[in-house]
């Protein structure tokens, strides 16, 4: 019983294109705690580009995810509570950052802020307004979030990223991951 349950789960995950591997590999928030954030982009965002880390801090990777935006301009909401904790242009793109306590820190960029540094933001408020640049086809939004010096994939704080992915999916979610890998092959 239990093998057939755990072999059927494996062939889901075939069928989804998913290995555990990859499953497992994904950081998130602490073990047994849900994601609990809130995306920072109303509707629910397709995921343009995946979280790609490089191997070496050295490398070249891709830090954050890349979010579709429904237009240059659309608003930002903080994913969860803190303070402001930077605000400024980094080389060319202007980029906010949210400290939300725990060494969990967000950045999303380009955005154009009137925050200060050290202003509360609470989950959801308005934080500031998409501008384009970022994604060479449509309007997106960087989003970035350190757990002290190491960058972890921000969709673990707004999507259950845990082994539980061996229970089915919703397609809405496997799509949003197959459309990433998708853009992801064909630059
Ligand atoms: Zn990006």
């Amino acid at each position: 019983m239990m093998l057939s349950r755990f072999l059927a789960g494996v062939l889901l995950l075939l069928a989804l294109g998913t290995s555990p591997a990859v499953a497992s590999a994904l950081p998130g928030p602490s073990p047994g705690v849900r994601p609990d954030w809130a995306w920072p982009l109303s509707p629910t965002p397709a995921v343009l580009r995946g979280f790609d880390p490089p191997a070496k801090p050295w490398l070249s990777g891709h830090r954050g995810v890349d979010l579709r935006a429904a237009a240059d301009g659309v608003a930002v909401a903080a994913p969860a509570g803190g303070t402001v904790s930077f605000v400024g242009v980094v080389v060319d793109r202007p980029v906010i950052t949210i400290d939300h306590g725990g060494g969990l820190l967000s950045s999303f960029e380009p955005v154009d802020s009137e925050l200060s540094k050290g202003a509360p933001v609470s989950k959801g408020q308005d934080i500031g307004a998409v501008r384009a640049g970022h994604c060479p086809g449509p309007p997106c939004l960087h989003w970035g979030v350190r757990r002290g010096e190491d960058y972890v994939n921000p969709l673990a704080f707004v999507t259950d990223l845990r082994p539980s992915v061996l229970l089915p999916w919703t397609s809405a979610g496997a799509g949003r991951f197959s459309d990433a890998r998708r853009w992801r092959k064909s630059r």
